[in-house]
């Protein structure tokens, strides 16, 4: 299985990184655990995607958010600290997270070209659209990919596209990205009681699967086993945001999975996939637990065998 790693992944935010949940150098963490493993193709992206590209997916208002120090630290949940200039911002976070979009692109083009499961460790920032950016996403780098597969013609705006999401959040800003577009179908595993809490944007979910604060294992991965079961394979590339956050030790999920639970969650949404024959990019979406990367690592461990 071709996976998608650069050392650019990954976010040190020096001081700050005791002021947010977010393990900015988990990609590191599973790199290690990956790299020397068989079956494992590790693929470093050559370059981050351009500004360019990332401006022709958004609006005008959100060209300029993008290039402000105070809304970006607000959209990541961080506090504004003055002496921190937008230059340290771009280069310690965004710079990483462009690296990421690059992984999804290159997975997207390699998963179409040889039909196959592909899996970009970074990337899955669903809560990001073309007009907004909030809960630790800047850009929405499913929406980005898209736009340019179909810019490049590697797809065309025909070709039908499923996103499975699977991150205890739900997934906002692409229900929000693709709000209008019927070619695209979401089905969507979410906890309810918890952000983003948004019933506009929750009706787009074609397969809904929402559930409650606490939600064990063996009840996530039965509702979930039925939504699959759903899918034909009708789709030319899938993109699954695969997060971590489920995990009981997340502070931010609300959900009660073990790392065995989220395992065989990938193992289900691998296997069902290369049943239906559809190229697909797994993505790294959220997960806040000192748990996940080692989590993650042991998923793509045994989705490559
Ligand atoms: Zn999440």
């Amino acid at each position: 299985m071709n996976v998608y790693y650069s050392k650019k992944y990954n976010i040190n935010l020096g001081i700050l990184n005791a002021l947010h949940p977010f393990d900015g150098i988990k990609f590191r963490k599973i790199y290690k655990e990956i790299k020397s493993q068989p079956n494992i193709n590790l693929i470093d992206p050559t370059a981050p995607i351009s500004m360019d590209i990332i401006d022709d997916f958004l609006n005008e208002q959100m060209q300029r958010s993008v290039r402000r120090k105070d809304l970006i630290l607000n959209a990541l949940e961080l506090p504004n600290i003055p002496l921190l200039g937008f230059f340290i911002i771009d280069n310690r976070i965004l710079q990483p997270m462009r690296w990421g979009i690059a992984g999804t692109m290159s997975a997207s083009i390699d998963a179409l070209k040889e039909q196959q499961v592909c899996w970009n460790i970074s990337g899955g920032y669903h809560h990001a659209t073309p007009a907004s950016m909030q809960g630790f996403c800047i850009y929405n780098d499913i929406g980005i990919c898209y736009k340019r597969l179909i810019k490049d013609k590697i797809l065309s705006l025909t070709d039908k596209i499923l996103i499975i999401d699977t991150d205890a959040h739900h997934g906002n800003g692409n229900a929000a990205t693709f709000m209008d577009n019927d070619h695209v179908t979401i089905l969507d595993v979410y906890n309810a009681q918890i952000y983003p809490n948004d019933k506009i944007t929750r009706n787009r979910i074609n397969i809904p699967v929402p559930l409650s604060l606490g939600t064990q294992g063996d009840t996530y991965l039965e509702k979930y086993r039925i939504a699959l079961s759903t899918l034909d394979s009708d789709y030319r590339l899938v993109f699954v945001v695969a997060g971590s956050d489920v995990l009981a030790t997340d502070q931010l999920g609300g959900l009660n999975l073990t790392i065995d639970d989220v395992v065989q969650r990938e193992e289900m949404t691998v296997t069902r996939l290369k049943e239906l024959g559809l190229a697909s990019v797994m993505l790294g979406g959220g997960g806040y637990s000192k748990e996940s990367a080692q989590c993650v690592a042991k998923s793509i461990l045994a989705c490559a065998l």
